[in-house]
């Protein structure tokens, strides 16, 4: 936390085009009209959708929509109230309240999109194109689609009554194990107690020795509970196995694929595209081994800071330059992020009991969101802000969308904020003089990229290669350390040494436990834009309004067909090599400067 001040001090958002304030009496209305309109929903729909028109369900839609707008409005609201204030009190209660209220209001409405899915095909043939429901056709579509591997009701209320000791309380137990790891290292001279967390931070310490036996300490414990972490992992993954064959998907990375509307081979293109670029990762740590002066770089340096420039940017500049930023890529960006800070939408400064972080938070799409910084003065919070602007402009370009279609869908959630940030990136290099700060841009940039995407495709690797396996029979900790192993040489070759501690980094990877394929999305979201990004740079302003169209789409149509708008094939390795040809040029930049 930097005690300089940059200007950022004074710069607050304005709720009040939302509530009063945390007493505005409003609040009460709201929870209290959208339970009775729910209550009425119920009773009016309830048992009866398989009778309605395709008018009559539209309407439908558009009662939950308003039932749920008021409600998606406070919750926005008492979070952002929240998250400047996490110590006061009364926001605190009135956010417990809401939050209890609204699942109440939301768990009576949860019948509606199971019946719907459940109707039989003659009952669903009238929805079927009709053009009263066009606005809610992709939604329908998806439900019924992937209402197909839902089981008999009873069998389904069986999986989550015995989930509750099964695998839920595998992943429990995962969860709590490892949050009561704790550490004595010694560091600076004595001998300190660290959690995990603070443990695994030593990887950005400056000093190679601390780093090296951080890192052993860390999986040491993960190997000492070998015989509880093993035993954990292939439960978790033999029950995903078996509600995979019961369920009828094609294979255990389907269950992901289906629910983020991804085919499998498109995420088949993705793993092999980024897979066969671990040449980059290569290069890039070898660089890396350079710019340190280290002869020999280990696993446990990958993230040893290189000399930061340490150059401050008074908050002032740094708006200008994210605006000059998105004003050369285009006047609408320009515009759209511009609105963000003459409308007071923007909550900048570091203060003792706000949030750390950054988030965009958009609600309905009749009003513009807000964005929550800290903002301190790093190149780093620069690019943060052309982030999460990025975030604001895709709600924006959004906003004519119906709010069932407003929020973009998972695996596209992020087009726009990386994209900002690479238009912000190009433009500060060219302007940039100073070496250092240059290098420093690239470098972060490039660890970015590695880490949200070359390392989610090694776990995502090892996922499908341990689900394989466990589905064969069950593996021991040496067989999933071996496999492991395997991943992690195919991702750095030579460029840095093994140490054998490092084949226990998969029982430290919490989402591999308790979200099965999550991972591989980061990886979707983070070269996708690099794809598009590259495709713009060869496309020039042509590409332009295809990209508003895409993001003018919101969540009304499936990532492959959002995406064929801008002439992306997802399933096309070809698209996807698109993004390692712009990561090749930031190499490339860098090893000229170093
Ligand atoms: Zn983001």
């Amino acid at each position: 936390m930097s005690t300089q001040l940059t200007g950022a001090e004074n710069v607050r958002w304005n709720l009040n085009e939302l509530f009063a304030g945390v007493n505005d009496p409003q609040i009460d209305v709201v929870l209290k009209e959208s339970q009775t309109q729910a209550e009425a929903f119920v009773e009016a729909y309830r048992g009866k959708l398989g009778g309605l028109t395709p008018e009559g369900l539209a309407e439908a839609y558009n009662t939950l929509e308003s039932i749920s707008g008021p409600l998606y409005r406070l919750g926005q609201y008492i979070h952002l109230l929240y998250a400047v204030d996490t110590a006061d009190d009364q926001i605190k209660s009135t956010l417990a309240k809401i939050e209890q209220s609204s699942s109440t209001t939301s768990n009576l409405l949860v019948f509606f999109g199971l019946e719907l899915g459940n109707l039989s095909d003659e009952q669903f043939a009238k929805f079927d194109g009709a053009a009263a429901l066009a606005d809610f056709a992709y939604k329908i579509a998806k439900l019924r689609r992937n209402a197909r591997y839902n089981l008999s009701e009873k069998e389904e209320q069986i999986i989550n009554l015995k989930d509750l000791n099964g695998s839920s309380a595998h992943q429990k137990l995962y969860n709590e194990l490892v949050a009561s790891f704790s550490f004595e290292f010694e560091l600076d001279g004595e001998v300190q107690t660290l959690n995990g967390d603070q443990l695994r931070a030593l990887r950005q310490h400056p000093d190679a020795d601390v780093r090296q036996r951080a890192m052993k300490l860390f999986f040491s414990r993960y190997e000492e509970n070998a015989l509880i972490i093993n035993h954990l992992y292939n439960a978790l993954v033999k029950d995903h196995g078996i509600e995979v064959d019961l369920r009828g998907y094609e294979s255990p990375i389907s269950t992901m694929n289906s629910h983020n509307d991804l085919s499998d081979q498109a995420i088949q293109a993705l793993n092999d595209v980024t897979t066969e670029s671990y040449s980059l990762v290569n290069r890039y740590y070898k660089l890396k081994a350079k710019m340190l002066g280290m002869k020999e770089m280990t696993l446990a340096d990958i993230y040893a800071p290189l000399p930061q420039a340490s150059k401050v940017y008074p908050f002032e500049e740094a708006k200008k330059l994210v605006l000059d930023g998105f004003k050369s890529f285009d006047d609408d960006f320009h515009a759209k992020a511009k609105a963000m800070f003459d409308e007071n939408r923007i909550d900048a400064p570091v203060e003792p009991t706000k949030r750390g972080g950054a988030f965009c938070s958009s609600s309905t799409p009749d009003l513009k969101p807000y964005v929550l910084l800290n903002y301190t003065g790093k190149v780093r919070d620069v690019s943060t802000m052309a982030h999460e602007l990025g975030h604001a402009i895709h709600a924006m370009f959004s906003s004519e969308q119906k709010l069932m279609n407003y929020h973009p869908i998972l695996p596209l959630a992020e087009t726009a904020s990386i994209f900002s940030e690479m238009v912000l990136t190009d433009s500060l290099l060219k302007k940039e003089e100073d070496v250092e700060v240059k290098k420093s841009m690239l470098t972060g940039k490039l660890e970015d990229i590695f880490a949200s995407s070359h390392r989610q495709n090694m776990f995502s690797s090892f996922e499908l290669a341990s689900h394989a396996a466990i589905n064969d029979r069950l593996q021991s900790p040496k067989e999933l350390c071996e496999l492991y192993t395997v991943e992690i040489q195919k991702m750095f070759g030579d460029s840095v040494t093994f140490t054998a501690e490092y084949a226990w980094e998969w029982s430290s990877i919490p989402h591999i436990f308790n979200v099965p394929f999550y991972v591989y999305a980061y990886n979707f979201g983070n070269l996708l834009v690099l794809a598009l990004y590259q495709q713009y740079l060869e496309e020039g302003d042509s590409f332009k309004p295809k990209y508003k169209k895409f993001l003018s789409l919101g969540s009304s149509a499936s990532p492959a067909d959002i995406t064929a708008v801008v002439g992306a094939d997802i399933n096309d390795p070809d698209f996807w090599r698109k993004s390692l040809k712009y990561i090749e040029s930031l190499i490339d930049q860098l090893e000229e400067l170093v």
